[in-house]
C-alpha cells in the first residue's frame, strides 16, 4: 500500500511530454472509441476505434464537424445537451444515439461527452467516448423478434384452446342430452323420469304431498306404422312430444317411457287436475294432423290411465304399475279412452 502512494505521487511529477505520451497511449489504444471536438462542432482528434466504428480513415474525419456523422432525427436532443454543457448547465451528457457509417449504414452507439475549459473558463473542447452498441441492440432486436414469435404462439395456442373447449362444451350437451332426452321426441328417458319420481316418492312420503302419474300409450300404433311407413310413425312420436311438453309444467316430467307408451309425473297435483291434462293432451293428440310418408296425413288416438299417489305405495315400481293398471283399463274400455283406477 506505502509503495503504491510512493508510486502514484512519482506519477505526479511526471514531465510535460511524459503526459502527453501517456495520454495519447490511452487515447489511441483505448477499446472504445473516443473523439477530441472544438466547441464549433470540427473533430480535432479521432481515435482508431472511433475511425473503425464509422468506416473512415483518420483524416478523412479530422476537421469535420461531428453532425456530419450524425442521424438527423437524433440533432435535435444532441444540441440541447450541448447546449447545456457550454452554458455550464450541465457537466457531462451522456444516451444513446445513432451515428451514420460511411457505408451508410446506421449504428447505435453509447455516448459520454464531457466539456474541457481553458484557465479562463471558456470552452476548449469536448471529450466523447463513443461505445458501439451494435452487438447490444441486435441482440435486444433478436430478443424481442423471439418474444413477438412467443406472444405470437401463445395468442394462437389460446386461440386453439378457446375453439377446444367450445367443442368440448358442446359434445358435453350432446352428450348430456343423450344421456338425459329421447332423441325422437325430445322427451326425458325413462332414467331421468325413475330418478324423478324416486325423488318425488321421497317428497311426497316426508311431507304429504299430492301427486299423480299418467301413463299414456298410442293406440294402434303398429297398425299405423303398416299403413302410412315407419317415417310416419317417428313423426307420430315427435307430434306426441311436442303436445306432452306444451301442456306441462317446468315442474312436471314429461318422458318416453318406450316405444309407444309415455309417462307423465305431476307434482303437488291431484287426481281432479290431473284429468283436466289428461283431457287437454287426450284432445290435442286426437286433433292433431300428422304428416305420412307420402304426402298424405292422418289422426292417432291415444289411451290415457291415471293414478293418484297414495300413502301404501311405498316403491316408484309400485306406482308405476298403478299407472299402468289404470292404462289397461283404458285399453280394455275399447282405446281412444282415458281411465283412473277408481273409474272402475
Ligand atoms: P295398442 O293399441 O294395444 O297399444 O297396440 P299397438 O299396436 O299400439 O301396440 P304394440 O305394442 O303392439 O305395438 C307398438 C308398436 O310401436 C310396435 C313398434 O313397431 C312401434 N314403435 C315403437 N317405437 C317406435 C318408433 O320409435 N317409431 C316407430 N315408427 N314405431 C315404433
Ligand atoms: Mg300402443
Amino acid at each position: 500500500m506505502l509503495s503504491w502512494l510512493r508510486k502514484s505521487s512519482r506519477a505526479r511529477k511526471l514531465s510535460p511530454r511524459a503526459k502527453q505520451a501517456l495520454f495519447r497511449n490511452a487515447f489511441d489504444y483505448a477499446p472504445i472509441g473516443m473523439a477530441l471536438v472544438r466547441p464549433d462542432g470540427a473533430f480535432v482528434r479521432v481515435n482508431p476505434a472511433f475511425c473503425h466504428m464509422l468506416g473512415y480513415a483518420e483524416p478523412e474525419l479530422l476537421g469535420k464537424n461531428f453532425q456530419t456523422l450524425s442521424y438527423a432525427p437524433d440533432f435535435g436532443e444532441g444540441f440541447t445537451d450541448i447546449k447545456a454543457l457550454l452554458s455550464g448547465t450541465n457537466t457531462h451528457y451522456s444516451g444513446e444515439k445513432r451515428y451514420v457509417h460511411k457505408s451508410g449504414e446506421l449504428i447505435w452507439v453509447m455516448l459520454s461527452v464531457t466539456l474541457v475549459r481553458d484557465y479562463r473558463g471558456h470552452p476548449d473542447y469536448f471529450i466523447a467516448h463513443i461505445v458501439d452498441m451494435r452487438q447490444q441492440k441486435a441482440s435486444e432486436q433478436g430478443l424481442k423478434r423471439v418474444q413477438r414469435q412467443l406472444e405470437y404462439k401463445v395468442r394462437e395456442r389460446t386461440h386453439e384452446l378457446a375453439s377446444t373447449n367450445l367443442a368440448l362444451k358442446a359434445t358435453n350437451h350432446r352428450l348430456e342430452q343423450l344421456a338425459q332426452y329421447d332423441a325422437l321426441s325430445g322427451l326425458s328417458n325413462r332414467r331421468e323420469l325413475l330418478k324423478f319420481m324416486a325423488y318425488q316418492l321421497q317428497e311426497a312420503r316426508r311431507y304429504h304431498i299430492d301427486w299423480c302419474v299418467i301413463m299414456m300409450d298410442i293406440d294402434y300404433f303398429k297398425q299405423i306404422n303398416d299403413q302410412y311407413g315407419h317415417i310416419a310413425g317417428d313423426n307420430a312420436v315427435k307430434a306426441v312430444g311436442e303436445i306432452l311438453k306444451s301442456c306441462v309444467r317446468e315442474t312436471d316430467m314429461a318422458s318416453r317411457y318406450g316405444g309407444d307408451e309415455f309417462c307423465l309425473v305431476f307434482p303437488h297435483t291431484t287426481l281432479p287436475n290431473a284429468r283436466v291434462i289428461a283431457e287437454k293432451i287426450y284432445k290435442r293428440i286426437k286433433t292433431r294432423a300428422i304428416a305420412g310418408d307420402s304426402g298424405q296425413s292422418f289422426h292417432i288416438t291415444c289411451s290415457i290411465g291415471l293414478a293418484e299417489w297414495r300413502f301404501e305405495v311405498a316403491s316408484v315400481e309400485q306406482m308405476l304399475s298403478l299407472a299402468d293398471k289404470a292404462l289397461y283399463l283404458a285399453k280394455s274400455k275399447g282405446r281412444n279412452a282415458i281411465a283412473a283406477l277408481l273409474d272402475t
